[in-house]
C-alpha cells in the first residue's frame, strides 16, 4: 500500500475554530495509525483575511493538541508552481483569460437576479480567440477560469458516502487564478495535495459542495486522485452550524475558559468518530492504535457542552495531584495578572492542588478558589462574621478558642488541624455550621471554598492566625 500522507490545511484567517482541530486531530491519528506523514500546509493565498499571526496561531493551538507535523508547506511561497500549471491548462484549452471587470460582472448578477435566475458568471471568455486573449493579457488585468464540463455529470467518490453524482449543468467556470495573481483555494488546494502524494483528503463536510470543481481540474490534468474522506459537520444542539452565538467556539477561547488539552482531545475526537457504542475515554496512544477512517460517521455530529463539562470534571478528577499541579500552575501563568500570580507562588502548589482538584470542573474554577490566598477578607458588616453563629457571643468564644487551638498545635498539618478544631467543636458544644462555617467566612470571605482545614494549613499557622484576629478586631 502506498504510504499514507495525510494534511491539515488551514487557513490562517483568524483564531483556530474547534471544527477545524477535529480534521487536525482525525488526520494526525490516522497518520500515527499507519505510521504515515502528517503535513500542515497553510492556505494563505486569500490576502485579504489574513488575520496578525495567523501561522503562529495555528502551529501554537497544534502544539496545545500535541499534535507535530512532519512536513510545513505555506501556499504564499509556492506561486510559481500555481502558475506554471495554470499555464498547462491554458495551453491545452483547459483554462481561459477572463477580462470581465467587476462593473460588468455586476451588471451581469443584476440582470440575471431581476430574472429570477441563479447568478453565476456566464462563461463569456470561454470561447474567446486565443491570439486575442494573449494579447490583451499585456496590458489588461484578468482572471483564468477553469472550463467546467457543461453536459453529463461529475462522478465524486468520497470514502463514507460512496459515489455522489453533481450536475455539470449546475457548474461554473470558477477562477482558479486571480488578477492579483494568487490561485484561488480550489486550485491550490488540488495542485497541492496532488505534489505533495497526499495519499488521503479528510476534510470538513463544508467542501463538498467544492468536490466536483477537484475532481474535473485532477481529470483535466490526468492526474490521479486521493482518497476523500468528508468529516461530518460539528452542529450546535438546535440544529444549527456551530457558531458564536452558541458561546465559545474557538481552541483559544476554550483553553482560557479551563479547559484541558487531553479531554477536549477525548471530545473532539468522538465528535464524528466511535470505536463502538460505549467506549468513551481513550488516552492518545490507544486512539492512535484503533483509529480506523471506516468508523467515520456520515450523520452530522451534536457539540454538546454539557459533555465536554462532565468531560473535563473527569478527566481533572482522575489526574494525579502532580499533573493537576502542573495544570493550574501553567493555568494561572498565562489568565492570571501578574501580581496575582507572583502572590500564588509563595504558596505550594502541590498543596494546592490537593486542596482544589476535586472541586474544580474547569481550570478556571481553581482561580476561585484560591482567591483566598491573596485577597484578605474584607467586611462590609459585623453581620457577616456573625451569620453562621447562633448569637454574636458564640462567635466571639468561637474566634478567641480557635486561635488558642490552632497556637496549640506543634505541628501544623491538615490532620493535626483538624483533630484539634474537631474537638474544639465538641468542648464548646457548636456545630460544624457555626465554627468551621464562621473560620470557612472570615478565612476565605466565601461561602464555598476548598475544605478549611486544607485554607488553614496552606495560609500557614500565622496568617490563619492574623485572619481570625482581623475579625475579632473588627467586631
Ligand atoms: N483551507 C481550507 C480550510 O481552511 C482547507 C480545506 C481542505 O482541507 O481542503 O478549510
Amino acid at each position: 500500500m502506498k504510504e499514507v500522507r495525510v494534511r491539515y490545511a488551514p487557513s490562517p484567517t483568524g483564531d483556530p475554530h474547534i471544527g477545524n482541530i477535529r480534521s487536525a486531530i482525525f488526520n494526525w491519528l490516522f497518520a500515527k495509525n499507519k505510521k504515515g506523514k502528517f503535513l500542515i500546509r497553510i492556505e494563505d493565498t486569500d490576502q485579504a483575511r489574513l488575520v496578525e499571526n495567523g501561522i503562529q496561531k495555528q502551529k501554537d493551538s497544534l502544539k496545545w493538541f500535541g499534535l507535530d507535523w512532519d512536513e510545513i508547506y505555506i501556499q504564499s511561497e509556492r506561486l510559481k508552481i500555481y502558475s506554471k500549471y495554470a499555464q498547462q491548462l491554458l495551453e491545452d484549452g483547459s483554462a481561459y483569460r477572463c477580462f470581465a471587470t467587476q462593473e460588468e460582472l455586476d451588471k451581469l448578477r443584476e440582470k440575471q437576479k431581476k430574472s429570477g435566475r441563479i447568478t453565476r458568471y456566464d462563461s463569456r471568455y470561454r470561447n474567446y480567440d486565443p491570439k486575442l486573449s494573449k494579447e490583451r493579457s499585456k496590458a489588461e488585468p484578468y482572471v483564468i477560469r477553469f472550463k467546467s464540463p457543461q453536459k453529463g455529470i461529475t462522478k465524486c467518490l468520497d470514502n463514507i458516502r460512496g459515489e455522489i453524482k453533481f450536475n455539470n449543468k449546475e457548474m461554473d467556470d470558477f477562477i482558479i487564478i486571480k488578477s492579483d495573481g494568487y490561485p484561488t483555494y480550489h486550485f491550490a488546494n488540488v495542485i497541492d495535495d496532488y505534489l505533495m502524494n497526499i495519499s488521503h483528503v479528510m476534510r470538513a463536510e463544508e467542501w463538498l459542495p467544492s468536490f466536483p470543481k477537484h475532481v474535473n481540474i485532477y481529470n483535466s490534468l490526468n492526474w490521479e486522485m486521493p482518497i476523500f474522506v468528508h468529516l461530518p459537520m460539528i452542529l450546535a444542539p438546535d440544529k444549527t452550524k456551530l457558531s458564536k452565538r452558541h458561546g465559545a467556539t474557538s481552541v483559544e477561547e476554550f483553553k482560557q475558559a479551563g479547559y484541558l488539552n487531553s479531554a477536549m482531545f477525548n471530545f473532539l475526537v468522538l465528535l464524528g468518530w466511535a470505536l463502538d457504542d460505549k467506549t468513551e475515554f481513550f488516552t492518545v496512544e490507544e486512539l492512535i492504535k484503533v483509529f480506523d477512517i471506516n468508523k467515520i460517521s456520515k450523520s452530522p455530529a451534536i457539540f454538546n457542552k454539557e459533555k465536554l463539562d462532565w468531560f473535563n470534571g473527569r478527566y481533572i478528577l482522575n489526574s494525579k495531584y502532580d499533573d493537576f499541579a502542573k495544570e493550574i500552575n501553567n493555568y494561572f501563568k498565562q489568565f492570571l495578572d501578574i501580581k496575582k500570580y507572583k502572590a500564588i507562588q509563595n504558596y505550594n502548589i502541590n498543596d494546592i492542588s490537593i486542596m482544589i482538584k476535586e472541586r474544580c470542573k474547569t481550570l478556571n474554577d481553581a482561580i476561585m478558589l484560591t482567591e483566598f490566598l491573596y485577597q484578605k477578607p474584607k467586611f462590609k458588616s459585623k453581620y457577616e462574621i456573625q451569620i453562621m453563629c447562633d448569637n454574636p457571643e458564640q462567635c466571639q468564644t468561637i474566634l478567641t478558642s480557635s486561635i488558642e487551638s490552632l497556637n496549640d498545635i506543634q505541628e501544623f498539618t491538615i490532620e493535626n488541624i483538624e483533630s484539634i478544631l474537631k474537638s474544639l467543636m465538641t468542648k464548646l458544644k457548636v456545630k460544624p455550621k457555626n465554627l468551621l462555617g464562621t473560620l470557612r467566612i472570615i478565612i476565605t470571605n466565601q461561602k464555598i471554598s476548598p475544605p478549611i482545614f486544607n485554607c488553614l494549613y496552606i495560609l500557614g499557622k500565622k496568617e490563619s492566625i492574623k485572619r481570625i484576629q482581623f475579625a475579632i478586631d473588627y467586631l
